[in-house]
């Protein structure tokens, strides 16, 4: 037994945990819970906990269904909204393995993260990351279910009274802090009933962990408030949607930050540069696991803070990649602002890493930044400029996906097949739907 290990078991032991759960993500990035009693522990760590994994989302074959989860014991945390004075809950994030091979399953988005990591590593990077997650707080309806009727109206980074909210926004802070969150800063964002809420950047493993935790937290903590939290990216029309910018930076054995490069424009490292045009170069593929939903693409419009054509920029926030100011060298990164929170974390930042990586690797030429707002231009301009635009819709980002065999084999055959598979089934199903707008719009004029 590991010193981090035992420190779990004393952990148990001090605060009277009775349940814990073990969690892992499905491919759609739905957290999953398998609970035991807390006196399990021990033999977690030795031998694992078997499971069925035919039930999981995209997990395995029927006929090969046996999982086991292995906790990673520094992800132990005590869940702040299940204390009682004599009992309490705890979870421990898990690596899943398949029992038949022994080997590390290829379906754990976890392990897909693991796989981009270890390439970094390879290269001679550690890969930090930090993702800025927006939400929206609805009021319950009397039957306890969302609505999107919020209570406030405030702005950004408006303050009391108007912020009706941020009561609520401050026990999530509580709740997240009590689970070994850093959270830097939090305010109201843009839009009526919309927040934000930013954490410590960290290591990209444990970032991923920390916005699965930080969805389930939020949800908690606000429905205890009888709010619901959702981290759909576009709940309400014609005002910002939710997005979750990720920051991310490489850092040498040496702990330098090989972003950072004194005597270059914009203090951007040759890594930086080429990184950042791996990006740009393999975005429509990464939009596919980066905004999974079909709600994804009612964000990426024109309009609204969030971004819709290829290019960066060292200042504005049209740009899918910004170069934000660093106040110090250890601070340059790269801000993807792409991603919305309905993406599995684990996928969208290991396929943004390798991305990069190519790009370092096959030494792509990074573009110049684009410093208007590319909101304004026109189609002309944006091909005089060699922009181009990200997917549309669902349909058209999966297929942008299956032609891309660096993000493909990112992901690996199983995850690749069963993503593009459930997605491609969604996209059908809401091209057949007919939706309120159409029944509105046509039902009494024709
Ligand atoms: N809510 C905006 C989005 O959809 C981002 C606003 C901001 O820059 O924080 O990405
Ligand atoms: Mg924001
Ligand atoms: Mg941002």
């Amino acid at each position: 037994i590991t010193e981090s290990e035992q420190a779990v078991l004393d952990e148990i032991e001090a605060n009277d945990v009775d349940f814990l759960r073990l969690q892992f993500t499905d491919i759609l990035g739905t957290v999953k819970n398998v609970s035991v009693p807390a006196r399990q522990a021990e033999k977690a760590f030795a031998e694992g906990i078997y499971f069925d994994g035919s039930s999981i989302e995209g997990f395995v074959r029927i006929q090969e269904s046996d999982m086991r989860l292995v906790p990673d014991p520094d992800t132990f945390a005590i869940l702040p909204w299940r204390q009682k004075e004599d009992s309490a809950a705890a979870r421990m994030i898990c690596d899943v393995y398949d029992t038949s091979s022994g080997e590390p399953f290829e379906g754990d988005p976890r392990r897909v993260l693991q796989n981009a990591i270890d390439r970094a590593h390879e290269m001679g990077y550690t890969v930090n990351a930090a993702p800025e997650p927006e939400f929206f707080l609805f009021e319950e309806d009397e039957e306890g279910r969302a609505t999107t009727k919020t209570g406030d109206h405030g702005g950004y980074f408006d303050l009391a009274p108007k912020d009706l909210a941020s009561d609520v926004r401050r026990d999530i802070i509580y709740g997240l802090e009590d689970m070994g969150f850093e959270i830097e800063a939090s305010h109201h964002e843009v839009a009526r009933g919309q927040h934000e809420i930013n954490f410590e950047y960290d290591d990209a493993l444990t970032t991923a962990d920390n916005v699965a935790t930080f969805r389930t937290v939020v949800r908690a903590i606000a429905a205890q408030h009888d709010q619901h939290a959702t981290f759909m990216p576009k709940p309400i029309p014609k005002i910002n949607g939710s997005g979750m910018h990720t920051h991310l930076s490489l850092f040498t054995e040496a702990g330098e930050n090989a972003f950072h490069d004194e005597d270059a424009e914009f203090n951007l490292s040759e890594t930086a540069r080429s990184f950042l045009a791996g990006i740009l170069e393999h975005a429509p593929a990464i939009t596919a696991i980066a905004n999974p939903t079909v709600n994804s693409y009612k964000r990426l419009v024109p309009g609204y803070e969030a971004p819709v054509y290829v290019a960066w920029s060292d200042r504005n926030r049209s740009a899918l990649i910004r170069r934000p100011a660093a106040r110090v060298p250890a601070a340059s990164r790269v801000e993807l602002r792409s991603p919305d929170p309905s993406c599995n974390p684990y996928l969208a930042i290991a396929v943004m890493i390798h991305a990069g990586l190519e790009g370092i690797e096959k030494d792509l030429e990074c573009p110049d930044p684009v410093r208007e707002n590319i909101y304004e231009f026109d189609e002309q301009k944006r091909e005089e400029y060699g922009i181009e635009t990200l997917p549309s819709n669902l349909g058209q980002a999966v297929e942008a996906l299956e032609e891309d065999e660096v993000i493909t084999e990112a992901l690996g055959d199983h995850v690749a097949s069963k993503f593009v598979e459930a997605k491609s089934q969604e996209f059908e199903e809401y091209l057949v739907d007919v939706s309120e707008w159409e029944l509105d719009r046509y039902l009494e004029t024709f």
